[in-house]
């Protein structure tokens, strides 16, 4: 999944993704990706979030949205991935035994970001007149990247 969010100069905002679903997936499953809430959400208000991993997991939780309401309760893009991704990995985990891949990207209205995987994925952040920076989050970056 390719999830995106972005902000404008006037301060709207959107938040978008595109995916093949996961590989060898049931006919007629449907992810998270299409999903509200679940794959992406965004209030020009307070900011967006979007999801990659497995769907399953990803909607038992409704990330998106989750990190959206905790930025919206005063943390930052990045304490709001932190504490929806490793918290609901927790979870899973003491629950079921296991949690799939949850990788969240996340931006505010401010146009600061913050990322949180369980796994590794590489994202990219781009602003205007600034290149576009290429970068890796794993587990260890816990409220930072490398
Ligand atoms: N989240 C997608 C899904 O579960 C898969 C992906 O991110 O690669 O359909």
């Amino acid at each position: 999944t390719v999830g995106t969010i972005s902000l404008d100069a006037h301060g709207s905002m959107a938040a978008g993704t595109s995916t093949s679903g996961l590989f060898m997936k049931e006919p007629g499953r449907v992810g998270d990706s299409p999903l509200p809430g679940s794959g992406f959400y965004v209030d020009s208000a307070i900011g967006g979030a979007a999801a990659t991993g497995l769907g399953e997991d990803i909607m038992k939780g409704c990330l998106s949205y989750r990190i959206v309401a905790l930025m919206g309760s005063g943390l930052s893009p990045q304490e709001a991935c932190d504490s929806a991704v490793y918290e609901f990995d927790d979870l899973l985990r003491n629950r079921y035994g296991k949690v799939g891949e949850i990788s969240m990207i996340a931006l505010n209205k401010r146009g600061e970001w913050g990322v949180a995987t369980n796994v590794e994925f590489t994202f990219c952040t781009a602003r205007k007149g600034e290149q576009i920076r290429i970068l890796m989050a794993n587990p260890d970056g816990k409220g930072g990247t490398r």
